[in-house]
């Protein structure tokens, strides 16, 4: 099994900027900052488009799905008992250069392959909702 708990991560910081991100999972969505002019989505957040410079920016919806780009597999009981965690990048289907660098649940290290679509879940830990991943509940592509 996969340590699913949430009592090594470390809970992000809640400025501004970023608050809406570690929130937005509250109603199971995931949402990133996108540019109202030109429709990119900016993470992390920032209060200027890194494509237009524009400031009308606002959080929006995804799908929430993705696909594994790489991943570790972190062997070491940094907490005695702890199991094995998986480390990885996933890409958002709407905007692949957007990245999360976040774990992997629900799937056996072994069972974990790059390109692997996976969709959010999200850990509620204090005031944050952490959006981990899990291989996609319908299989995936061929
Ligand atoms: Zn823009």
């Amino acid at each position: 099994m996969v340590a699913n708990g949430p009592s090594f991560r470390l809970l992000p910081r809640l400025s501004d900027d970023v608050a809406f991100f570690w929130t937005s999972g509250e109603d199971g969505v995931l949402r990133f900052l996108q540019c109202n002019a030109c429709q990119f989505f900016n993470h992390p957040p920032g209060p200027v488009c890194r494509r237009c410079l524009s400031r009308d920016l606002a959080p929006h919806a995804v799908s929430g799905r993705g696909r594994v780009e790489t991943f570790s597999v972190n062997y070491q009981e940094w907490i005695p008992g702890s199991e094995p965690y998986i480390l990885a990048w996933v890409s958002i289907d709407e905007q692949p250069d957007v990245r999360l660098t976040t774990n992997l649940v629900d799937v056996e290290p072994e069972d974990v392959a790059i390109g692997m679509e996976v969709e959010v879940v999200f850990e509620h830990a204090d005031d944050v909702y952490l959006p981990l991943f899990k291989p996609t509940s319908d299989g995936g592509h061929t």
